[in-house]
């Protein structure tokens, strides 16, 4: 593992940098990635965020945005990119399955590799670990990575700022959830001074839908919302056919499931979604109850106890079945 102090003197000199983040980034992904980027590039370094997919509309007005790479529309530039590289930043997640197939090539890599992460139960393949599961979002880490181990205050500018805020505001839920601590606020007053321009944000991330996608939510919750109240868990189930109808793209299921979650009494709250190749699973869930951790066993996934995902491989009805055979295993969590 390298110290601070070394990375720190790396850093002085320009370095090729990939900056990397999960599959299917969302804003905490995007804006951590971005606010590193936008401050790595006022030191000279020659930077680059990879993505290993596309990720919402909603997010593609973020400073940097345009120079953003996605592996699966640019492979080969991509592969050299990383292939080349001094060092890869790896942000939001701690385990190489998460970037897909790009997760070979940066293992494979003689970089130097920086996992930044807040999730449980990182993979050893990094050099370098700025690792914390009580930050509410990446983004919360990438500010103290900045002000302090680098302490270099001086450079989170505007942009910085803008991206920071966005990552945490989306993964703390607008600063609900329990993680969002005085000093998470405290942080938050700061990128406001230095230029991040909140309302805007706010208005630019949940006050951006098509008419479609609020249409297919009317769908989600008139249709699909099923409620079981023996377990105090409500569930979304959304076949392929209702993804085609409404034209939904990648973002526009995004939150979803937090509306099943906002029903009085409901503990959990799962969004079941009909993908191409398989079913997709999201999981809310309120207090303790520990959503990764019915991820981890059933589902292929993982996350943090009040947000997770996972996937399968069976049909959209054989996974809404399993998922409803698995609640009276945590029935006592669900009712108390
Ligand atoms: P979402 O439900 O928004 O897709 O994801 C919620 C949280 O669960 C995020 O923190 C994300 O990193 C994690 N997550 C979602 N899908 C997966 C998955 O397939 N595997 C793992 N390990 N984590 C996931
Ligand atoms: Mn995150």
């Amino acid at each position: 593992m390298l110290d601070t102090a070394s990375l720190i003197k790396l850093l002085a000199q320009p370095q090729k940098i990939v900056i990397t983040t999960h599959h299917k980034p969302d804003g905490d992904a995007m804006g951590s990635s971005l606010g590193l980027y936008n401050y790595l590039i006022q030191q000279g370094h020659h930077t680059k965020v990879i993505t290993p997919t596309d990720y919402p509309d909603f997010l593609s007005w973020l400073p940097g945005n345009g120079e953003v790479i996605i592996y699966t529309e640019q492979t080969s530039e991509a592969a050299e990119l990383i292939a080349g590289a001094d060092m890869i930043f790896c942000l939001d997640f701690n385990a190489l399955n998460r970037i897909n197939e790009m997760g070979a090539l940066v293992g494979e890599s003689s970089a130097i590799k920086i996992m930044i992460d807040h999730h449980l139960e990182p993979q050893d393949f990094d050099d370098y670990r700025y690792w914390d599961i009580n930050a509410c979002a990446t983004a919360q880490l990438i500010y103290t990575f900045i002000t302090d181990e680098l302490n270099n205050k001086k450079l989170i500018n505007k942009d910085v700022a803008t991206c920071l805020y966005t990552g945490i505001m989306t993964d703390s839920a607008s600063f609900s959830l329990p993680k969002t601590t005085s000093a998470v606020h405290r942080i938050i007053a700061d990128l406001i001074d230095e230029g991040a321009v909140n309302w805007q944000i706010h208005e630019q991330i949940y006050k951006n839908s098509s008419e479609n996608r609020l249409r297919f939510l009317g769908i989600c919750l008139s249709e699909r919302l099923e409620v079981l109240h023996e377990f105090n868990t409500a569930i979304i189930a959304v076949p392929k056919a209702d993804l085609e109808k409404y034209d939904v793209i990648t973002g526009d299921t995004e939150g979803i499931v937090n509306y099943a979650l906002s029903i009085a009494g409901v503990k959990l709250a799962a969004f079941i979604v009909e993908r191409n190749d398989r079913v997709k699973l999201s999981l809310r869930s309120k207090g303790e109850f520990p959503a990764n951790e019915i991820c981890k066993k059933y589902f292929e996934g993982g996350g943090h106890r009040n947000a997770a995902g996972g996937v399968s491989s069976g049909s959209l009805e054989e996974v809404v079945n399993q998922f409803k055979l698995i609640l009276p295993e945590y029935k006592k969590l669900l009712i108390q």
